[in-house]
């Protein structure tokens, strides 16, 4: 993409509005754009990372043995009132009227629905058990929408549901989300901490919420240090294996937020204890039968008899995860993105546009960089060396490759990481091999 085409929307001055680094570079980097309170529109650059996010869930889910379904944002008031949540929910839900004046509501979540979609075609426990998912738009009315995407009232989030015959598959089913969240997080170059969370009414310890760690998170977080040497990515996993040892290595390490914290209860002592800030980018829960008890989602078991299905639901905040994401890696020059889920991999800065020699070698890197199938911003303008150095340390792609007319003369490159910072001149064929990866 040449970036004299690309609708790309820089700001050099700081938003007054913006009130955390996320939003304030999210906004200054041209990602987003806010319709009304807590609701944005995805530019080209934030759709991007926002799809890429998205993409990494998916794998994950997919890798977990969770199909990919695809619900409605609107969804009919009755079958929140079968629940029981229509007027529970509050002020929260917006309710919308249609012109034969039912009640309809923009979801906020998806348990009714599902639970009625398994409800009329799964009657046996042999098909049990089932995980489906989708990633669609949610809205909620919050009373505070603010820091931008990461407490959004319309935001997209990645929600999953599982059915099982009895407390023991779901629980397995449970343990399937939970090595997964470990991995889609690590994917996405973040140090994500589970920690026991309320579980409501119906008790257990079947309730975790996956927290970054970030100074600006919203809850204070205790945990155990060990935790940072933990890496998720290390093995395979065999999904259909005993994920329980694995799963016990991570919950036997103190973890908990705020409200959950007794420093006098607390097992780990002194230094070993990490005390910091937490942004929750998931939450994973067993309810047991709450709806399917009163949507009458039963199955036929073993014996004959109908049972009522046991159900978790597995959320992840994926717009969130955009902010969350900046906010973990970034510095005062602007954003650092993880290569996972980098808008581009290479952003390709010609010093000196309109000089024959460096437009030249600029072509040429260009047009073999998108041979080898690398995605990459060319900054083609015809601007100072100074705005195109700091825009494109403000949109943070992962590798930038600069050619000036210096360089061009003897057909070198210079390479920056924009992580480390380090740069180095080369050949354009050093430079490639480089950035490819
Ligand atoms: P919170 O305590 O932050 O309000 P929640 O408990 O309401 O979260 P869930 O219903 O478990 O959240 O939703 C699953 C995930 O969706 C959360 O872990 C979070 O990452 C994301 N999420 C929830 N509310 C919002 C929001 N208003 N804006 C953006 N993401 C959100
Ligand atoms: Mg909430």
């Amino acid at each position: 993409m040449r970036l004299s085409q690309y609708f790309l929307p820089t700001l050099k001055e700081t938003p007054a509005e913006a009130q955390i680094v996320s939003h304030r570079l999210m906004l200054r980097a041209g990602m987003i754009r806010q319709s009304s309170a807590g609701i944005y529109s995805w530019l080209p650059l934030g759709f991007r990372v926002l799809k890429r996010i998205e993409q990494i869930v998916r794998e994950e889910e997919d890798a977990a043995g969770c199909q990919e379904v695809l619900m409605p944002t609107i969804q009919p008031a009755e079958l929140w009132r079968a629940s029981g949540r229509y007027d529970d929910y509050g002020a929260e839900m917006l309710r919308i009227k249609d012109r034969h004046d039912r009640d309809m509501l923009y979801g906020p979540t998806n348990e009714e629905q599902i639970t009625e979609i398994f409800k009329a075609y799964i009657r046996s426990y042999k098909h049990l058990p089932k995980l489906l998912y989708h990633i669609q738009w949610k809205f909620r009315d919050e009373v505070r929408p603010r820091f931008g995407v990461m407490r959004g009232r319309e935001f997209l989030m990645k929600d999953a549901y599982s059915f099982d015959l009895d407390y023991a598959g779901a629980e397995r089913s449970y343990r399937k989300f939970f090595v997964a969240y470990l991995r889609t997080f690590a994917r996405m170059g973040l140090k994500a901490i589970p920690m026991q969370a309320d579980s409501g009414p119906i008790g257990g310890d079947m309730s975790h919420e996956f927290q970054i760690l970030a100074e600006t998170g919203e809850s204070k977080v205790f945990c155990d240090k060990a935790f940072l040497n933990f890496d998720p990515l290390q093995s395979d996993i065999d999904y259909d294996g005993n994920l329980k040892p694995l799963v016990d290595r991570w919950t036997g390490l103190y973890a908990a937020a705020d409200e959950k914290h007794d420093p006098a209860k607390c097992p780990v002592k002194g230094d070993q204890l990490l005390e910091a800030r937490g942004i929750e980018v998931g939450h994973i829960f067993y309810f047991g039968t709450k709806y399917s008890a009163p949507l009458g989602a039963n199955v036929d078991g073993p014996d004959g008899k109908s049972t009522t299905v046991h159900m978790g639901s597995y959320g992840i905040g994926v717009s969130r995860l955009t902010g969350a994401i900046i906010e973990a890696s970034h510095d005062d020059a602007g954003i650092i993105w993880p290569e996972s889920v980098a808008p581009f991999r290479v952003g390709l800065i010609n010093l000196k546009t309109g000089d024959a020699k460096t437009d030249a070698l600029c072509a040429d890197v260009y047009a073999k960089l998108r041979q080898k199938k690398v995605e990459v911003l060319y900054d083609d303008r015809d601007e100072r060396a100074g705005a195109k150095f700091a825009d494109m340390d403000l949109i943070g792609l992962p590798w930038q490759v600069i050619v000036g007319p210096r360089g061009a003369a003897v057909e070198k490159v210079e390479v920056k990481n924009r992580r480390t910072g380090e740069r180095a001149e080369m050949s354009v064929d050093q430079a490639l091999t480089k950035v490819a990866g």
